[in-house]
């Protein structure tokens, strides 16, 4: 199951999550649950440490 990048947390399946790749080095999926996404938490990508909303 994958983890939110932002809170930790599991996403369950059905989940409205959102994943994309790193936006600096593309070198990994990032995962936003829909609590995330909704309160534009911040997220760091654990490859290159780029931070985003
Ligand atoms: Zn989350
Ligand atoms: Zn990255």
């Amino acid at each position: 199951m994958p983890r939110c990048f932002c809170c930790n947390r599991p996403i369950p399946p059905g989940d409205l999550a959102v994943r994309f790749p790193c936006p600096n080095c593309g070198k990994i999926i990032i995962w936003r649950c829909s609590t995330c996404r909704s309160l534009s938490r911040p997220y760091k990508c654990p490859v290159c440490g780029f931070a985003g909303p």
